[in-house]
Formats: structure tokens, sequence, C-alpha cells
């Protein structure tokens, strides 16, 4: 027998006693009790239709793991939301980018009368809905099929993605040693204050560690990425917004930064919160804004110091040929993909530095490891090709 079979024989009163019993709460950005947002849903005029997904401004999309791993769990659980809800149709939308996973969850979400969309919810035409995330979803299905286990889910470098009892501490779940931040629901958290952190706040499911090899001003500027590209744009507050925090960011990253990006960044983000329809919107804001109000030194680095601390941004990085230990092999001078090594035989080397992309093809090409990046700043180096051992420091 199915799971939606299971939950059709249990029938209405049955199931709505379990759901209440087990305290099913709805995941995510939304907590609420599973069968209140149902009741809602079920008193509105017209069709009813459920829409699950993740929440809107999940840009880490680990949840997404439920879908691979165990879709039939989900696609039943939408199935029984969609009964207990008397739905005229079940919707499941998937980030645009997820075109892979949409074709082969196709078949299965067919069998279970689900459609598949790739797009954001939008949150208006549907707040009089039943909005539905994954990974209630599963819980649902779960527990029509006596599997259920209250927890939340966790996932790290480390780890895949697992359920775990919600006050279990951050420090538990991934190592702090080495940490300079912690990234996790929306935003950074110091490291003293992810040891005050436990699972539940995990809301994405995502805990990431960013150490001193991480530069908190890039990392920030792609996830800005993930979301503008996530935006659809109705909301000016939302879709200039974002254009802007990322523009401001990629700036510092590209040594173009200056001082008022950070007062910038605090201008348009707070207002984004409270004048935009959805969690993209509400939730965007946090990582900048977390970014600039924690690592704030970081930032100054960059703009006042010229230097990336972690060694990332290219802008502030230099690679350069050691004139003492280049052996004039030509190894490195194949593999640049930018064709900005000069040299010839038993010749010392030389980057344009112009030119470099940093890529650093040619430096895993070096055995003599003749080949240095530095954040740093250069030594004297020749202007001109000159005979391995003849080049003079002084
Ligand atoms: S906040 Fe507004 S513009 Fe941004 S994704 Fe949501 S609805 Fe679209
Ligand atoms: S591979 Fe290394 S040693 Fe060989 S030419 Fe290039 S820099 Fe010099
Ligand atoms: S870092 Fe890349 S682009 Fe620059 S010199 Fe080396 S191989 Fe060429």
């Amino acid at each position: 027998m199915t799971t939606f079979d299971k939950a059709k024989t249990m029938g209405y009163a049955q199931l709505v006693e379990k759901i209440q019993a087990a305290s099913l709460v709805e995941y995510g950005l939304c907590p609420e009790p599973l069968m209140d947002k149902i009741f809602r849903a079920t008193a509105k005029e017209g069709d009813v239709y459920v829409y699950a997904g993740l929440n809107n401004a999940d840009v880490d999309c680990a949840l997404l793991d439920l879908l691979r791993e165990k879709p039939e769990k989900v696609l039943a659980g939408i199935e029984i939301a969609g009964f207990l809800a008397g739905a005229a149709a079940k919707f499941l939308y998937l980030p645009e980018e997820e075109k892979e996973l949409t074709e082969q969850l196709r078949s299965a979400a067919s069998a279970h009368n689900v459609i598949l969309v790739n797009d954001i919810i939008n949150v208006r035409e549907a707040e009089k809905d039943l909005i539905l995330h994954i990974a209630t979803a599963c819980d649902l299905a779960e527990l029509v099929d006596d599997e259920y286990t209250a927890g939340v889910y966790v996932k790290t470098a480390e780890k895949p993605l697992a359920k775990v009892a919600p006050d279990t501490p951050v420090s538990e779940l991934v190592s702090l040693d080495d940490a300079k931040a912690v990234y996790m629901g929306y935003q950074y958290y110091t490291p003293e204050e992810a040891k005050e952190l436990t699972a539940k706040d995990a809301t994405t499911a995502l805990i990431c560690v960013l150490t001193e090899k991480n530069c908190i001003v890039a990392e920030t500027a792609k996830i800005l990425g993930k979301y503008r590209i996530r935006s659809c744009g109705r909301c000016v507050f939302c879709r200039e917004g974002l254009i802007q925090l990322e523009y401001m960011q990629k700036e510092i990253t590209a040594a173009r930064g200056k001082t008022q990006q950070l007062d910038l960044t605090r201008e348009i983000g707070e207002p984004m919160r409270s004048q935009t329809l959805c969690t993209v919107g509400q939730k965007s804001p946090d990582i900048a804004l977390s970014a600039v109000n924690k690592f704030g030194s970081e930032f100054e680095a960059h703009i006042k110091k010229n230097k990336c601390p972690a060694g990332v941004c290219g802008a502030f990085v230099h690679i350069y040929i050691d004139p003492q230990t280049c052996t004039g092999c030509e190894e490195c001078v194949d593999v640049c993909p930018a064709d900005c090594i000069e040299g010839k035989a038993k010749f010392i080397h030389m980057i344009d530095e112009f030119e470099c992309t940093k890529c650093g093809k040619c430096i895993e090409a070096c055995e003599e490891e003749a080949i240095i990046m530095t954040a740093g700043k250069l030594p004297k180096l020749p202007n001109r090709l000159i005979k391995v051992g003849k080049f003079k420091k002084h």
C-alpha cells in the first residue's frame, strides 16, 4: 500500500488527530502548526491549491537533497496535504537552475498528480492557499508511515543532510577551531556567536564554516549574486537593492571599493527587509548587513589597505616568477590560458601581470615551485629576458 493510500484509509479525522498529536509544524522561515495552515486554506472561498517548495529565499538549496534522496516521501506528503485541504491542484516549485532534478522527478510527480514548476512561489497570489515546505511534506509522509522523528535538518561540508535534535549546539555539528565566521540561516555569525547557536538556527539546513582562507566580501558577493538571479523583480527594493548590494561587494573585491559603500549597504539593506513581498527581499539583505556589521575590518582591509586578508581577491594578489628559482624549462608557458608568460629555454620567464587572470594553472605546472602568489609586495623582478643564473637581486 502506498503512503497516500494509507493516509486515505486512515481517513480525514484520524489523520488530523495524528498530525496534531505529533505537533507537526511548517518547516523553515514561517513555522506554524501544519493543521492551522491547512484549516486556514480550506476556509478560503473557491478552489484551494497547494504550493510546495523551499522558502523562496533559500539559495543554499541543501534541503533539495530530500527530493533527491526520498522523492516518493516528499511527493506523497504533498499529495496528502492536498487531500486534507481538498486541493484542486498541487504544485511543486523548484529553483530555475534545477532543470535536471525537475526532469528526474517528472514521472514520479505525475504519478502523485503534482505539477512541477521551475520558479519561486508567488506568495501574493498563493497567500490564501496552502504554501508547504518540502521538508514539511516529507515529515507528513513519514508520519503516515510511522517513520517520523521530530528534529531539524543540518548539512555541513563533512556530513550529508540529516535530522538532528533542534537543541544540538552548532559547536557539536562543525568544528569552530579555525572559524573566522559561520554562515547559516541567511547570515554570518562570529565564532563567539556561533557557540551560542543550535541546529534550529540553521533554517536552510546548511552550516558553513569560513576560515582565514575565505574572503567574507567575495563570499557575500557570490551569495548576493544567487539572490539577484532568484529575484522575480516585482518589488523595486528587491530588484534594485540586490543589484546595488552585489555591485558594491564586487567593486570592493575588485579594488574599487569606497568607505561610503558600507553605509550605503546599510541604507539599502534595512528598508529591503520591510518593503518587499517575499522572503527573497526580506532575508537577502541579512548576508550583506551581517558581513559589514560584524566583519567591517575585512572590508576596511580591502578598501583602505588595498589587501584581501584571505588572499582570495585577484585584484589584491600578485603572481610572479622567482628569478632565482626559475630554470627556464618552459613548462608554464604551455598551460597559460591567457598566453601571458614570456620566456624561452634557459631564460628566466616573466608574467605579464596586466594580462594574467590569476587562474593559478602555471603554479600547478611549475615543478620548481618558482611561481609565487602573494598578497604582499612584489620583489625586484627582471624587466627583460635574462639567462637563468644571471639575474642580480640588487
Ligand atoms: S521580494 Fe518581491 S521582487 Fe523579490 S523575489 Fe519576492 S516578490 Fe519578487
Ligand atoms: S615552469 Fe617554473 S621553472 Fe619552468 S619556466 Fe616556468 S617558472 Fe620557470
Ligand atoms: S595565473 Fe593563469 S593567467 Fe596568470 S600567468 Fe599563470 S597560467 Fe597564466
